[in-house]
């Protein structure tokens, strides 16, 4: 595996244009605007997360914001993460309406929501967004190998994320080996498995000799890589929760066995089934 850098502090990884991602931070594709999002954020930010993860398609920027500004806390030291639809024409113009629903000046990486319509198109209007100070990291979601490469061969500035679905049951091996040769960090979404494999028996019994959660494992196992995580939760006991993972270590033998939950073969895709061929308007 080529070199992880990491922030003093462990907590946070280096990007290739200088930027820090922060490990952990609080996703929040399917929780409503308004209240719900507010308060999750809310708490998130009570508890020490530093990292928010929305998108064009979640229709909650503005409660992020919301709930960001209610914070009272510096700007400069909270990661916000939005991403283009796609199904939109123009990246720049996009995160202009972004940040006027965030209520911010930038974001802190402004990410493709995934491949629609082939993986090039939208980078130029993405640079663009970068140049003028909208966004400043810019990367992709959903692509495989070969769409990354397609935009690094062509990119002036160069995507310094890949977020895609990843976990132990999800363990894109050749991905994660193709991305980190490429500098560019793959951020794990859906680390929870979207809660489908979280009553796993196998990982039950990894969490109890570890005294902690499976939520807890699952993303331990991420973070103990240097693979940033945005678990989402609703719940603050859940919240709370899913960020105690600085403070314990998985052994050699447990990642393995966590290593060997994996249902995909160690895949180079991204994603098995791309929605956005099926469902030009689903939203992730
Ligand atoms: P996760 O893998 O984070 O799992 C969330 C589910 O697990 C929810 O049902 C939640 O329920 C439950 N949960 C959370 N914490 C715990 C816990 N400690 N114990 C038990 N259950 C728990 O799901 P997502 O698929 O939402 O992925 C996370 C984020 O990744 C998204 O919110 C989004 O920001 C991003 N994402 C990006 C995509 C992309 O295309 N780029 C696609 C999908 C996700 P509850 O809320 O009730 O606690």
């Amino acid at each position: 595996m080529a070199d992880v850098t990491l922030t003093a502090d462990g907590h946070a990884r280096l990007l290739r244009d200088g930027n820090e991602l922060p490990l952990l931070g609080l996703g929040v594709w399917q929780v409503h605007p308004g209240q719900e999002t507010e308060t999750a954020v809310r708490w998130a930010l009570e508890l020490g997360y530093r990292h928010i993860d929305t998108a064009q398609g979640y229709g909650n920027e503005e409660s992020v914001g919301k709930a960001l500004l209610d914070s009272g806390l510096p700007r400069d030291e909270v990661f916000i993460t939005t991403k283009f639809h796609p199904g939109s024409k123009d990246p720049e113009a996009e995160a202009e309406h972004s940040l006027r629903r965030l209520g911010l000046d930038r974001v802190d990486l402004y990410l493709v929501h995934w491949p629609q319509d082939g993986p090039t198109w939208m980078w130029p209007g993405m640079e663009r967004a970068h140049e003028r100070g909208f966004a400043r990291s810019i990367g992709v979601s959903n692509f495989d190998v070969a769409e990354l490469d397609a935009v690094l061969a062509q990119a002036g500035v160069q995507p310094a994320v890949n977020q895609v679905q990843f976990s132990p049951f999800k363990h894109r091996r050749a991905l994660l080996e193709a991305c980190a040769q490429r500098q560019v960090v793959l951020e794990a979404y859906s680390p929870l498995t979207t809660g489908g494999n979280l009553g796993d028996e196998r990982l039950a019994q990894i969490a109890e000799r570890n005294e902690r959660t499976p939520a807890q494992v699952l993303l331990r196992w991420a973070v103990q890589r240097g693979i940033p995580v945005i678990p989402k939760s609703t719940r603050r006991e859940r919240i709370e929760e899913n960020a105690q993972i600085f403070d314990f270590t998985l052994s050699d033998a447990d990642m393995e066995a966590l290593d060997g939950l994996d249902e995909t073969g160690g895949t180079a895709h991204a994603i098995e089934r791309p929605w956005w061929r099926r469902w030009i308007r689903a939203v992730r």
